[in-house]
């Protein structure tokens, strides 16, 4: 059902070329007769592998030949030219994962229920995905192609999950011999080479926590500024993880680490002139900590991996509040359809935009309905939630939703399942109810359990509307 998302990318790999997927009317492509299911196979004599060979051989060209394999088995060379910078008009196939050669003893793959959706077993490794979108690789069984890729097409900052600069403790925490496990030269080669480093480390009590978190630490601060930032992100485990070497992460276990850490950034503060390592939310959320200053987090350099979003919400909500009233009434009629589209456009196919649209027209203004979010997130919220109340007249609730499907210590609002949204229906106030919208997938309107959105809106009492934190806030003016 959802082969495309466990395909192993060396089917991907062994067929040349980029398909197109949707050609722009009156764009150079469109005038050059390209179609989708079109297959760029060459751009002037150079292979194509996928859509960043494509951006990277046409970027600055402006005399271009394309050898195009067209559906119907014809090869075509179409020779022209652009002007500076002229868009193609192209839209290509996205871009299958390469998988991972890594046992992590965490790995969240361990930690799914049989019947998750197909996509979350998907271990992917990929330097591009990591230069696209912030994905994290281990670099262990990264290729010399891949390493001269990342060098030659500039695919700058890489992620990479360093976890420990202790060398067995790496090889244990990733289940894979000393020598697959040491990354100290090809880090360094690229570094070398002026490719930006973001690291993650995946905090496990008991293996790379204590003295080594603090030597790991130093020693990628040793590189800044080319090693720009570190994540430390607590280990979390659902009850499907078993396996008697892991410890689970305590309130304790937060507030020691936030201490220890704290003394590092001061320092790092000091020395480099930033905070360097960040700590995940859920660590001080847990311990029972004040979340850091906006100052902390400087320009947000590990948001991406959730780090500094509890504060850049609340700054973000806070500003709202405080911001003269000129969106109050604009979830009605035209404008909060025309806010919908450019919102959703982008990555909702067609069918599910459709269905979106329909279930956000039943906000009334003001806004009566619930806020389902997770655990960890919802005390943050409900905080927000009830300033907004009080002063706009609102009447909203925030559920913390509890997540059955993973249990553990599994909290985060983007992980909750059809069912975990399903079991809090007897629970609804007011007219409608919303949830975040990362728990669906992003090219499939289905959510994590492998539940479609359109069942869990047949069996929800309300209409139910996936948001993120902009559409929410849309949604509550
Ligand atoms: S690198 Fe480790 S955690 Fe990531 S997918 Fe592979 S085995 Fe799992």
């Amino acid at each position: 059902m959802y082969e495309f998302a466990v395909t192993p990318a060396v089917t991907q790999l062994r067929r040349p070329g980029v398909i197109i997927t949707e050609v722009v009317p009156g764009s150079v492509g469109y005038l050059l007769e390209l179609q989708p299911n079109d297959r760029i196979v060459k751009v002037n004599g150079r292979s194509v592998r996928d859509y960043l060979d494509f951006r990277f051989q046409t970027s600055g060209e402006t005399e271009l030949t394309f050898l195009v394999k067209k559906t119907n088995g014809d090869t075509e060379e179409i020779e022209f030219d652009r002007e500076e910078g002229e868009d193609f008009g192209l839209t290509f196939e996205q871009i299958v994962p390469r998988q991972c050669a890594n046992e992590c003893l965490f790995c969240f793959c361990k930690g799914n229920p049989e019947d998750a959706r197909p996509s979350l077993f998907v271990r992917d490794e990929d330097i591009r995905l990591s230069f696209l979108y912030g994905n994290y690789t281990t670099l262990s069984s990264i290729t010399d192609d891949e390493m001269n890729r990342i060098i030659e097409q500039r695919l700058s900052p890489q992620y990479v999950s360093v976890h420990t600069t202790d060398l067995r403790t790496r090889a244990y925490l990733l289940g894979v011999d000393e020598k697959r496990a040491d990354i100290f030269d090809k880090f360094q080669r690229l570094l070398d080479n002026d490719i930006e480093i973001h690291a993650q480390i995946v905090l496990c009590p008991e293996i790379n926590d204590g003295p080594v978190l603090e030597k790991t630490l130093r020693d990628l601060a040793a590189k800044h500024p080319k090693v720009i930032s570190a994540a430390i992100v607590p280990v979390a485990l659902t009850r499907y993880n078993t396996d008697e070497r892991l410890t689970r992460v305590t309130s304790e276990f937060c507030r020691r680490t936030i201490k220890q850490v704290e003394k590092l950034q001061k320092e790092f503060r000091k020395t480099l002139g930033v905070t360097f390592a960040f700590m995940g939310d859920e660590i001080y959320l847990k311990g029972g900590v004040e979340i850091p200053s906006r100052k902390h987090y400087g320009n947000y350099p590990q948001i991406e991996d959730g780090v500094g979003m509890v504060r850049a919400f609340v700054a973000k909500f806070e500003r709202s509040l405080s911001a003269p009233d000129r969106n109050r009434g604009a979830l009605t009629g035209q404008k909060r359809a025309s806010d919908r589209r450019t919102h959703m456009a982008a990555t909702v196919p067609p069918t599910f935009a459709k269905t979106y649209s329909s279930v956000t027209d039943a906000v009334t203004d003001p806004a009566f309905g619930t806020i389902l979010t997770g655990e960890m997130f919802a005390p943050i919220l409900r905080e927000q939630i009830d300033k907004l109340n009080a002063l706009k007249g609102t009447r909203l609730t925030v559920l913390a939703v509890p997540n059955i499907y993973f249990g553990g210590d599994v909290a985060v609002a983007g992980l909750l399942s059809g069912r975990c949204l399903l079991a809090m229906k007897d629970k609804i106030v007011g007219d409608f109810a919303t949830f975040p919208k990362v728990c669906i997938k992003s090219d499939q309107p289905i959510l994590i359990d492998g539940m479609s959105f359109a069942d869990l809106e047949r069996k929800f009492p309300v209409p139910i509307i996936p948001v993120d934190l902009d559409s929410l806030m849309q949604i509550v003016r």
